[in-house]
This record gives structure tokens, sequence and C-alpha cells, in this order.
């Protein structure tokens, strides 16, 4: 549970999530075209495709952590695909079954989203 429980270290100082006002724990979502205060959004929120004002949930968006943004050079699109597809069939919120799903995922995707 030790990696897992990573994600919930440091809430900081980061502003809270646009549509539910709670403290974003990583990975969450920053909106790429909404400026130029960020946009964030948890997890949550952004599989319900929250909106708000300018914001349309079909806006571009990174996913962020602490350390580096999830999309990285050198992933492809599918990589990038088949890790947003696990957001929306595993749902947030549970990281245990979130992070089952993910064993279908490649092992580079895998240690990716577990270990950052
Ligand atoms: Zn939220
Ligand atoms: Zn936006």
């Amino acid at each position: 549970m030790d990696r897992l429980a990573s994600f919930a270290n440091d809430p900081s100082d980061k502003p809270p999530c646009r549509g539910c006002s709670s403290y974003l724990t990583e990975p969450y979502i920053k909106c790429a075209e909404c400026g130029p205060s960020p946009f964030l959004l948890c997890l949550q929120c952004f599989t319900r495709g929250f909106e708000y004002k300018k914001h349309q949930s079909d806006h571009k968006y990174e996913i962020m952590t602490s350390d580096f943004p999830v999309l990285e050079p050198g992933w492809t699109a599918q990589e990038e695909m088949a890790l947003l597809e696990a957001v929306m069939d595993c749902g947030f919120g549970n990281w245990l079954v979130f992070s089952s799903c993910l064993v279908r995922f490649p092992y580079k995707l895998h240690t990716h989203v577990l270990i950052s």
C-alpha cells in the first residue's frame, strides 16, 4: 500500500478542484486551453465531464503529477489513450480497483502510474 499512499501525500498549496473544491491529489487534470490561471480538476470531476464558464469537457488537458506530466515525450497516443480508458473504465476514488485494472496495460504504463 505504500506506493499507493504516496498519491495522498502533500496536498501542499495547490488550488482546489474547480468542480468540487476538494484538495487535489495526484494525478489530477489541468486544462490545456483555459488560462492564464490554471484550471484544475480532480479526476472524479474530469471523468464526469465537468464544465465551468469557458471550460468545456472537450478541451485539451494534461494529466499532472508532482514530478512530471504523465503525458511524456515518447509515449504514443495509444498509450495515453490506454491510460485514459483505464481511468474511465475503473473510476477513481478507489486506487485499489484502479491499480488492479492497470494490470491489463503495458508494464511501462503500469509503473508510470503507480511509481511517481
Ligand atoms: Zn473535483
Ligand atoms: Zn478548459
